[in-house]
């Protein structure tokens, strides 16, 4: 090991010690929110704060519902290099005049809360000292946590392992323009900047387009190509998987050799330091899914997604192997799975949406062997954007869910104009999982009619009354979430 890094996990040994010194006293935790890029991280933690600190309908919330919650604030964060959740920011797009969604994460940030609280056993034998949980929260893109599988892969087993995946049906297509590009590369020849700037671009397209609805893959890593935080355009980025031999060393000066080396300072200088530094200092984790986008692209998409589980499972048990990563291993006591925008179905399916996510979380726990934290699952909507009525057709009372399209989205020849409410048949979810991971499973009525639009509508975030000051959010099962991430820290 060099010396830098036994510094480095002095350092970190130290950190925890003062964590824990602190924890003695007052509680301290710290919560990672993840989750793929549009899951609903930004959203998640506004609700989430502005929930803490201004109260709301919280029923499931069990030391807010029981009057000990003296209060939360915002506080001074502990990390100086860490960019700060602007949640203040976010929370002005989601209610002010516009209503407009807030802009998504694009890198880490964090904020502190603290809340104020009363003892179950002091509040009820009168005393009632006054407590206080200090709550960390990181919000980091879940591609990132994806990366974890590169620690153990060198860069021909990345490759091959990379090649092999997009020769599947639904990434054949998407994989097409970077496949072909790829077959004129030789990895013999001389390394050459302008080549690799070239294989990693159409690599990288490869990736996003899986990230596209309609296909709405999960485990495309390297996560920083997705969403590359600071280091957009770094050499440590400049690389893409190659038809290598089976066997043998890169010749020295080829373009096999370069891009090995940027592949391994990838996992050196990208990878490790943020499994060290950040992730393996969390206590609580919430991963939020879009699940409905993968039932919607159908089973492929599905089971990338459960592959994706799998990995973050893998991710909370990793390092219990060797000396050195004790010191890295992660913490998390608890572990929440969420099927994020449930509000774009009907009341009636959002068991049936927890009982889909259950399954997969299950499945992959059995594939992942799994001993690690205490996991739950939810449906959840942190913002909920529409309401519940019902409609007539023809003989039949329809339950419909109501709300604001955005603007310009399009659907049976209308364009919406971002203010008239419309109606939608919501999708039916099966009662049975294990139909709905098979066949995808999630088609609207309505969608059906039209050719699939609506299955896709974004709604504008929801009308709050001028009134109410300060803004209570409307959410579907926020308690119950807060309820398992922090409420055994307040009793
Ligand atoms: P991030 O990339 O994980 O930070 O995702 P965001 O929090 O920015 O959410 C991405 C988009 O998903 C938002 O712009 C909204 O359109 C939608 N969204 C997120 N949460 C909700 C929710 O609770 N309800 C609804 N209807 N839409 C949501």
């Amino acid at each position: 090991m060099s010396f830098g890094g036994l510094i480095d996990e002095a350092r970190i040994v130290a950190r925890s010690l003062a964590d824990a010194a602190a924890g003695a006293l007052d509680p301290t935790l710290r919560l990672g929110v993840t989750g793929l890029s549009r899951a609903g991280k930004t959203v998640f933690l506004t609700a989430l704060v502005q929930a803490l600190v201004h109260g709301g309908r919280l029923p499931s919330f069990r030391a807010y519902a029981q009057g000990r919650i003296a209060g939360a604030r915002l506080s001074p964060q502990p990390d100086d290099a860490v960019p700060r959740f602007e949640v203040e920011t976010h929370l002005r797009a989601l209610t002010g005049p516009d209503r407009v969604w807030p802009e998504s994460t694009r890198r880490i940030s964090e904020l502190r809360v603290v809340v104020d609280f009363e003892s179950r056993g002091g509040f009820l034998s009168g005393s009632r000292p006054g407590r206080k949980l200090t709550l960390d929260i990181v919000d980091y893109p879940g591609e990132w946590l994806l990366d974890l599988a590169l620690l153990s892969q060198d860069f021909r087993t990345w490759s091959t392992r990379t090649l092999l995946s997009s020769e599947g049906p639904t990434r054949a297509p998407i994989a097409a323009e970077w496949r072909a590009h790829l077959a004129t590369v030789d990895p013999l020849a001389a390394a050459d900047e302008s080549v690799a700037r070239e294989a990693a671009a159409k690599f990288t397209a490869y990736l996003r387009a899986g990230r596209d609805d309609r296909v709405a893959l999960s485990t495309l890593p390297p996560g920083r190509f997705l969403m590359p935080g600071d280091m957009e355009g770094s050499p440590a980025l400049t690389f893409a998987p190659l038809t290598i031999p089976a066997e043998g060393d890169a010749p020295s000066g080829s373009l096999w050799a370069m891009m090995e080396r940027r592949y391994e300072a990838y996992r050196t200088l990208v990878v490790k330091p943020f499994f060290r530094d950040h992730f393996a200092r969390l206590d609580r984790q919430i991963v939020l899914v879009d699940a409905l986008a993968a039932l919607n692209a159908g089973p492929e998409a599905v089971a990338d997604l459960e592959t994706a589980m799998t990995d973050v499972l893998a991710a909370f048990r990793h390092g219990q192997n060797s000396w050195l990563s004790s010191l890295f291993r992660p913490r998390v006591e608890r572990l929440m799975f969420a099927a994020t925008k449930a509000d774009h179905l009907h009341h009636t399916s959002h068991d049936r949406l927890e009982a889909i996510l259950r399954r997969l979380v299950g499945r992959a726990i059995e594939r992942a062997e799994f001993g690690g934290a205490a996991v739950d699952v939810v449906a959840l909507a942190a913002v909920r954007a529409t309401r519940e009525a019902s409609a007539r057709q023809g003989r039949d009372e329809l339950p419909v869910i109501i709300g604001v399209p955005e603007k310009g989205q399009r659907s049976n020849g209308q364009v919406f104009d971002g203010e008239e409410e419309i109606a939608v048949f919501p999708g039916d979810l099966p009662a049975d999982p294990e139909v709905a991971l098979r066949s995808g499973g999630y088609v609207g009525r309505a969608a059906r009619e039209d050719g699939g639009d609506l299955r896709f509508i974004k709604f504008r975030p929801p009308k709050i009354l001028a009134s109410e000051r300060p803004p209570q959010l409307p959410h579907i099962r926020l308690d119950r979430t807060i309820e398992f991430l922090i409420g055994d820290a307040l009793i």
